[in-house]
């Protein structure tokens, strides 16, 4: 093993620890979560490691950086998740590698992503970013649609085409009643999706955790948890 494979299996070997000892406190069945690698800032090459050691899915922020590195592993079996702010104007690039685009949070995305998405031929899966902090009508600082508008954008990816509604996505706030809270914010999105899949039952996606706080979001019912740090190292510049 190259001292890089060896790295990333150990690290993986640590969070698959923590996840399973997460879901054993919160009485969940580890099957019940899943480990999604946020790869950003790291070449195609870790990609390239992690899925030889069995990991399937990853997730990216951006798309200029995304979509060469997608290209460069597209002979593997991957599944590849977006969760960065999407600007209308990269959504035709996104919809060319993304299964899953986790960060959708405005009606106008919406549109978008269903006609790049039938243009391309391809059906995205698309989970509603909650910010669960911003006020009615307005996005988060870091994205999100505020909670009171979260069954909007629902109801929109419900019924577009090449659309598949998957579920919601949140970052735990770091500033406002939240900060400090990732236990009361993953729960008050578990609330949230429960009230979305009142109306729309395949939902069921909760896309919640990172390093810090995935043992708080499966505590709450995360069913994706998405690491990057924790895995791949302290990044070398913001991403
Ligand atoms: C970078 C990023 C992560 C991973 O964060 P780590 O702290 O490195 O695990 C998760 N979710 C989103 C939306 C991110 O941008």
């Amino acid at each position: 093993m190259t001292d890089r494979r060896a790295q990333l299996a150990m690290n993986l070997a640590r969070v698959e620890e923590r996840i399973a000892a997460a879901c054993e406190a919160a009485g969940r069945k580890r099957t019940d979560v899943n480990l999604i690698v946020v790869t950003k800032t790291y070449p195609a090459s870790d990609v390239r490691l992690l899925a030889e050691l069995g990991v399937r899915n990853v997730a990216e922020n951006r798309d200029q950086e995304a979509k060469p590195k997608a290209v460069d592993c597209s002979d593997l079996d991957l599944q590849w998740h977006f969760i960065g702010q999407l600007q209308t104007n990269k959504v035709r690039s996104v919809t060319g590698y993304a299964d899953v685009v986790h960060s959708v949070d405005r009606l106008r995305l919406v549109d978008a992503l269903a006609s790049a998405a039938v243009r391309c031929g391809r059906e995205i899966g698309c989970l509603i970013q909650v910010a669960l902090d911003a006020p009615s009508g307005s996005v988060g600082s870091r994205g999100g649609a505020a909670p009171s508008d979260v069954l909007a954008v629902a109801d929109a990816i419900a019924v577009a085409p090449g659309l598949r509604i998957e579920g919601l996505m949140a970052i735990a706030p770091l500033a406002g009643a939240y900060a400090g809270n990732p236990r009361a914010a993953f729960e008050r999105l578990m609330e949230i999706s429960t009230s979305v899949r009142e109306s729309h039952p395949a939902a069921t996606m909760v896309s919640a955790g990172m390093s810090s706080d995935l043992e708080e979001a499966v505590s709450a019912g995360a069913t994706h948890v998405r690491v990057g740090t924790a895995v791949l190292g302290v990044r070398p510049r913001l991403g």
